[in-house]
């Protein structure tokens, strides 16, 4: 393997050591940051994802609890529960966990939320004054990971050519928006890719950045890639493998053992952009805080 390995563990903890210090300073100022999660019906992967979150929070001291709502919860009664954490003081952050029951329409969902406590950043206030550049919105979790990870690992994105496989409302439009940003961490040319493209491996060739969130299994081979590039690979799959115990392994969206021979620099699936979600989502739970202080 050539590639050098970007560690999203190891980032990802160091941005929770980081905010331990805030979250200590805020708590001098008698504020302790408070998050609530919101389930809806019992997806196991939610519940394994909120119990993921809520154990992030409290190792950060930041205050979490989890409302459940059976699967056939009125939406009358969801936006309801969400007026009432609207109003709540000592709620800062909260989080819908998304996929809701087909019954329950997301995009009013998400309407409903104080776009001051939506620490999702999926709320269209938030997109709108991403798009626009306004550093007060909260950046949605996974994106603003990637972004991340380029920063922490010397990759300065300014004047490269970053390609976004994905052109998803929670992946890779924020992504795009992001690296195209006049900002730190952006001015990037961007190309996005989704599945109308006419011949994904000539755009693929020619980044800098690849940043690949198709959901997809192994879509992007090593014969896609530009050597030298730098390989961000969000996908989470899970993949029969009667090898292992368990019966399934992950896999990203990226065929990592191919990808890690070209590329100069990758994340690996799982310990890569993974990590960096519920460290966003931490930083963003603890803007709130400081901003409602
Ligand atoms: P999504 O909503 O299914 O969107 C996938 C996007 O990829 C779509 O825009 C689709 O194009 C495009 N696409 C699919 N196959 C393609 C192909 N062969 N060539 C070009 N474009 C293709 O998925 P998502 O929510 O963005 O998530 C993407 C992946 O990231 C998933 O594996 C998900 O599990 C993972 N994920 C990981 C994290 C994390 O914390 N690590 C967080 C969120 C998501 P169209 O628009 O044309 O359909």
């Amino acid at each position: 393997m050539s590639a050098k390995i970007i560690d999203g563990n190891a980032i990802g903890k160091a941005i929770r050591e980081e905010l331990r210090a805030e979250v200590a300073l805020l708590e001098a100022k008698g504020v302790v940051p408070g998050l609530t999660f919101v389930l809806v019906g019992e997806n196991p992967a939610s519940q394994v994802y909120v119990r993921m979150k809520g154990k992030a929070a409290d190792e950060l001291k930041v205050r979490s609890d989890t409302i459940s709502l059976s699967a056939d919860t009125p939406e009358a009664e969801l936006l309801a529960l969400l007026d009432r954490l609207n109003a709540d003081v000592t709620v800062h952050g909260i989080l819908v966990q998304l996929p809701l029951p087909k019954h329950l329409n997301a995009g009013r969902v998400i309407n409903r939320m104080d776009p001051a406590k939506d620490v999702d950043g999926f709320h269209p206030v938030n997109v709108g004054k991403l798009v626009m550049g306004d550093r007060s919105a909260y950046r949605p979790c996974t994106p603003a990971g990637v972004l991340e990870l380029l920063v922490r690992s010397g990759i300065d994105p300014r004047g490269q050519h970053a390609v976004v496989v994905g052109r998803s409302m929670i992946v890779g439009r924020p992504v795009a928006n992001l690296l195209l940003q006049d900002a730190p961490g952006g001015n990037a040319t961007v190309t996005v890719c989704h599945t109308k493209t006419k011949d994904l491996a000539r755009h693929t060739r020619e980044a800098d950045i690849l940043v690949v969130a198709a959901g997809r299994p192994e879509v992007i081979t090593g014969d896609m890639i530009r050597p030298g590039a730098v390989v961000i690979d969000v996908g989470v799959n899970r993949i029969t493998d009667p090898a292992s115990q368990s019966g399934y392994r992950l896999v990203g969206d990226v065929k990592f053992s191919e990808a890690s021979e070209v590329a100069g620099f990758i994340t690996p699936v799982p310990g890569g952009v993974g990590p960096m979600t519920i460290a966003m989502l931490m930083r963003n739970t603890v803007q709130a805080a400081r901003q409602a202080a």
